[in-house]
């Protein structure tokens, strides 16, 4: 299982321009076995600077970095919900993601046709997200249904998820024009993990990670118009970047060493795009161990997850026969400059299988088929 960003959006703000930007760069990482599943799917390497530095202290070559997946979702226009545009084919691929990159648009072009008129980012934001609010509503209200004939039988599981069921209802109805804030005021309520765990199966777009990203046009990484987008992310939990689409597709199509000089010209250490994946990667709460048994390979888990998970993530064999995991944390080894220093140092432990993995860890499973 990957994880993957939904990039959403009324249509004309970028959401073409800076997927294709990321898709040039999956190109780079000759090693990298990258692949497009669908035209508007995705994955790409996760820039990483740790893993460089393992690779020059384990003398490791081409090591193969973590990736994640981007899906371009068009389709998105005012009443989608009641079935405008793609409607439901829209809502359902936004459903499957982990989390949503929301883009605004933020640049002037008068050859750009806004399709609400002229340039509003917040009313943009907030069409975009009663739209997804409405949907929600809609689902739940059919779920409700279901689980009001069931309850009938008297079911004391079925009457709890029904009053979850009601209440987030209840929430979403009265949720100011698309703050998505649910998890807050679920979480007023008393509402616990067991109670998301049960809303997580209906996929609901309320609950999921938003980033805001400005699109800014070619004038500087800001404008009136990012800052009231910032400061609405902020006043939503949300997170928040500003690029430029245009800037990025340019850089995108340079060679390697072009883009450095160009990125260095601009007073830049890294693109917009690094930025854009590495706060993707932040925004789904995903923690990165390494392996080296025979490449040094990169990989993603969820935070909090056991070393059992780590283990299935590369193959079931390691997890059906799962020994032990030998292990030890990159800020050790940087500190001990070297493999045999860390060994030394005692820093290297054995773990069992219910260890929760640490951002850095660097493992080594022991199993048994
Ligand atoms: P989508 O409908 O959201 O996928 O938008 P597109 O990516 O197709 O962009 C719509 C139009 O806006 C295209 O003509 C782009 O070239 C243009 N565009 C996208 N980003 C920028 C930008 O940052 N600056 C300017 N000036 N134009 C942009």
């Amino acid at each position: 299982m990957g994880f993957n960003a939904g990039i959403i959006g009324l249509p004309n703000v970028g959401k073409t321009t800076i997927f294709n930007a990321l898709s040039n760069t999956k190109a780079e990482m000759a090693n990298y076995p990258f692949c497009t599943i669908e035209p508007n799917r995705s994955i790409v390497a996760v820039p990483d600077e740790r893993l460089n530095k393992i690779s020059d202290i384990l003398k490791k070559e081409n090591p193969i970095p973590t990736k994640i997946e981007f899906v371009d979702i068009a389709g998105l226009v005012k009443g989608a919900s009641k079935g405008e545009g793609l409607g439901n084919k829209f809502l359902s691929h936004i459903r499957n993601v982990n989390s949503i990159i929301h883009i605004v648009r933020c640049f002037e072009n008068s050859n750009v046709a806004h399709v609400e008129g002229r340039i509003d980012p917040i009313r943009d934001i907030e069409l975009v997200n009663t739209e997804l609010i409405l949907s929600d509503i809609e689902l739940l209200e059919n779920a409700k249904i279901k689980l009001e004939r069931k309850a009938k039988s008297g079911n004391k599981e079925v009457k709890k998820r029904l009053e979850l069921v009601c209440e987030v209802i209840k929430i979403l109805n009265n949720l100011d024009s698309g703050k998505a804030l649910l998890d807050e005021k679920l979480k007023e309520k008393g509402f616990g993990d067991d109670d998301f765990v049960l809303l997580k199966e209906y996929g609901l777009i309320s609950l999921k990670p938003v980033l805001y990203l400005a699109n800014v046009g070619e004038n500087g990484l800001s404008n009136t118009y990012s800052d009231e987008v910032k400061r609405y992310a902020e006043s939503t939990d949300a997170q928040f970047l500003s690029i430029s689409g245009k800037i990025e597709e340019e850089i995108s199509e340079l060679p390697p060493d072009e883009k450095t000089e160009f990125l260095n010209a601009m007073g830049l250490s890294e693109s917009g795009l690094t930025r854009l994946i590495k706060s993707s990667y932040k925004l789904l709460d995903l923690i990165t161990f390494y392996t080296t048994a025979t490449q040094l390979q990169a990989w993603t888990i969820k935070n909090g997850s056991k070393a059992l998970t780590a283990a299935s993530k590369i193959h079931t064999d390691f997890s059906k026969g799962f020994i032990k995991a030998e292990v030890y944390n990159y800020k050790d080894l940087i500190e001990a400059g070297s493999e045999h220093a860390l060994r030394e140092s005692g820093k290297l432990k054995f773990e069992g299988k219910d260890y929760a993995v640490k951002d850095g860890d660097i493992i080594k499973f022991h199993f048994n088929v």
